[in-house]
């Protein structure tokens, strides 16, 4: 099916981008890679009577270090360039693994890390790292910009902390110490995770974990027991006895997920995927 008729505006700033939304409201939406948007509406899921068409906005493209070491990732940035950028593989190389097996490469062209925050649809990768790194994003209004932390962003399926006037500008994430290393993994028999588990292993003083699961529910979860546990671990430990210290939290914070029987699998079995994709992905961020 074709999309009802609408208006394409292709504004070239920020500001040009805000007005028009602040004019138009409800009646238009951002497009960027349309790899939602445009399969939404094709469906006659989602109907406006304008798109306003972001590619050409300067302020949310690219990939930069800032004065003090934050990585700033523009909004448009595809998953394909995220998984190829020099400084990206250096600073956050799970993040970058990550991206480049995001769906399949007609998505990864096409598809933005801004378009899949903002969507919001729960069977998605990156979000689950970007909670895992404490990364947060930058949001633009007509009346200023306000950071919001990755954690708190999702509230739900399809749901965000981002006002429908806002623009998603960039995502920053800290510099990463020497002794930080991340990793994720996932599984899934569609073409999008089932569920995914991102660990942030820090052996600085005080060694510290950061594990994240998602897709199983609408938002990704913190698994607190697990790090908590982490945090007794002798920094010392052979890399045989730390999976063995963390397997009993692990599996209890597993329990704990609220997810429910669905298409990608029952829920008995995607909290035992929990596990299995964190014992995984900590064993690859371990030094
Ligand atoms: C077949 C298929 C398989 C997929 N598999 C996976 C997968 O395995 N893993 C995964 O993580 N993802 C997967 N995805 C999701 C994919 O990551 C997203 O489709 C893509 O990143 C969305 O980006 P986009 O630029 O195309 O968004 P668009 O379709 O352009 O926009 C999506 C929504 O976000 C809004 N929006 C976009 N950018 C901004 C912005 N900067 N500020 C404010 N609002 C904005 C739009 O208004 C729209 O509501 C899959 C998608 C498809 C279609």
């Amino acid at each position: 099916m074709r999309p009802a008729q609408f208006t394409l505006h292709r504004p070239q700033s920020l500001a040009a981008a805000l007005a028009l939304k602040a004019e138009l409201g409800d009646a238009a939406a951002f497009h960027a890679g349309g790899t939602e948007l445009l399969i939404a509406l094709k469906a006659r899921v989602l109907r406006y009577e304008h798109v306003i068409d972001i590619k050409r906005v300067p302020e949310l493209n690219g990939i930069r270090l800032r004065s003090d070491g934050t990585l700033s990732i523009g909004a448009l940035c595809t998953h394909h360039r995220i998984a190829n950028d020099e400084t990206v593989r250096a600073m956050l190389p799970g993040y970058a693994e990550l991206s480049e097996h995001v769906a399949n490469i007609r998505v990864r062209v096409a598809g933005t890390l801004g378009g899949v925050l903002c969507f919001a649809e729960p069977h998605a990768d990156a979000p689950t790292m970007l909670c895992a790194l404490d990364a947060w994003v930058v949001l633009a209004g007509v009346d200023g910009e306000r950071d919001v932390p990755s954690r708190d962003f999702h509230l739900g399926e399809f749901a965000t902390a981002k006002r429908d006037d806002e623009l998603l500008v960039s995502i920053e994430v800290a510099p990463q110490s020497e002794g930080t290393r991340s990793a994720y993994r996932c599984f899934g028999h569609t073409e999008r995770p089932a569920v995914g588990v991102a660990a942030v292993w820090s052996t600085d003083n005080p060694q510290r974990l950061s594990l994240w699961a998602g897709a199983l529910t609408a938002a990704p979860v913190r698994l607190a027991r697990a790090e908590a546990a982490a945090s007794e671990i002798a920094p010392d430990a052979p890399r045989a006895d730390v999976w063995a210290a963390l397997r009993q939290a692990v599996a209890e914070d597993a329990q704990s997920i609220a997810t429910h029987d669905d298409l990608h699998g029952g829920a008995d079995y995607k909290r035992h995927l929990v596990t299995v994709l964190a014992q995984r992905a900590l064993e690859a961020c371990l030094p």
